[in-house]
């Protein structure tokens, strides 16, 4: 199909993309889902069609309705993208540690955007998701589908990104490897392919180094998008076999190497996410067959992630690699 009555068609079914040279010689099949090949460049597309829809279906939104979300940008461009269609109104609260790109981005797309400070606890007032909540209640018509606790958000994944890895795998996926934000993406998929395969594929979840998910205190890190300072509902650690942490910086460099070496220009959480797959692919020998989701496109990220200037500023070089590894096709 080529030929699209909606750009909310072209939302899922992404590509599966075999990463060469950020793995190791001897390592199990890497491959990556390119969720930033979504139309709203992020694997939340895919959340925000079935809120929308299912907040429709219980009568929480109508004609000239408003939709209040606090994002870090990328649900809300799903939600921007979906609510236009529609005719809704939307309103993001956003943490002041996200880029400035990406509230550019919302804004292009006609949403209103209210920057709230990072370093609060979630259940200070001036907390992004505490001006969420206070707006939704002030004003008519206006609903708060929150993506933490929403059962649609694991759902869309389990409807749909689950079911795409297994028939794009033709059932050889052993190992499922996926960083933790809202934990939608990894509790929906996961459970899917728990199910699938009778509880044989691996699930392993990343987290920033310093996030609750990975037994930290919730302290501050820099990558956006992925860890938490406390459990969110759309979690369920039931299906997740293991977590790992990735520090800031190893996550950033691999973020750099992707887009130098194999040609993929993802966010921080993406990089993040196959630092860990790779040690995956690396311990899990060449009969397994492993998957990692890219969450989002780098050109959100061009002035901190991708610009040597920041990086500096963070005491961090990055030296480009002289011989890319590069491992035989099999
Ligand atoms: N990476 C980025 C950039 C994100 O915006 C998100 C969603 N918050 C994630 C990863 C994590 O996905 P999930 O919320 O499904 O756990």
């Amino acid at each position: 199909m080529s030929r699209y009555e909606s750009l909310t068609d072209l939302i899922g079914n992404t590509p599966l993309v075999r990463l060469r040279r950020v793995v190791a010689a001897d390592s199990a099949p890497l491959y990556a889902k390119v969720e930033y090949l979504n139309p709203g460049g992020s694997v939340k597309d895919r959340i925000a069609l079935r809120m929308v829809a299912a907040a429709e279906a219980q009568g929480l939104l109508g004609p000239g309705g408003t939709i209040v979300e606090p994002t870090s940008g990328n649900t809300g461009v799903g939600l921007a993208i979906v609510a236009q269609q529609k005719g809704y109104h939307c309103v993001f609260t956003c943490p002041d540690k996200v880029s400035r790109d990406k509230i550019d981005v919302l804004r292009a797309y006609g949403a209103e955007v209210v920057i709230c400070p990072a370093a609060v606890r979630p259940e200070h007032p001036d907390s992004y998701r505490s001006v969420a909540r206070r707006i939704a209640a002030e004003r008519p018509g206006a609903v708060q589908l929150n993506q933490y606790a929403n059962q649609s958000n694991p759902d869309s994944h389990y409807h749909t990104t689950g079911p795409e890895l297994w028939r794009q795998t033709e059932g050889r996926l052993t190992h499922f490897v996926t960083g933790i934000g809202t934990g939608g993406t990894i509790s929906g998929t996961g459970r899917y392919l728990k199910e699938v395969s009778d509880g044989a594929v691996r699930v392993v979840g990343v987290d920033p180094d310093g996030s609750i998910y990975s037994g930290g205190t919730g302290r501050p890190y820099l990558l956006e998008g992925v860890g938490q300072p406390s459990y969110p509902d759309s979690y369920d650690p039931t299906v997740v076999d293991e977590i790992i942490p990735v520090a800031d910086h190893e996550a950033i460099m691999m973020t750099r190497r992707l887009a130098r070496e194999d040609a993929l220009l993802t966010g921080g959480s993406g990089g993040m996410a196959v630092a860990a797959a790779a040690r995956v692919a690396a311990e899990a020998g060449p009969q397994a067959l492993v998957v990692v989701l890219l969450p989002d496109s780098g050109r959100g990220y061009l002035s901190k992630i991708f610009n040597d200037d920041w990086l500096a500023g963070l005491g961090l070089h990055d030296p480009p690699t002289d011989q890319p590894r590069v491992r035989d096709a099999a």
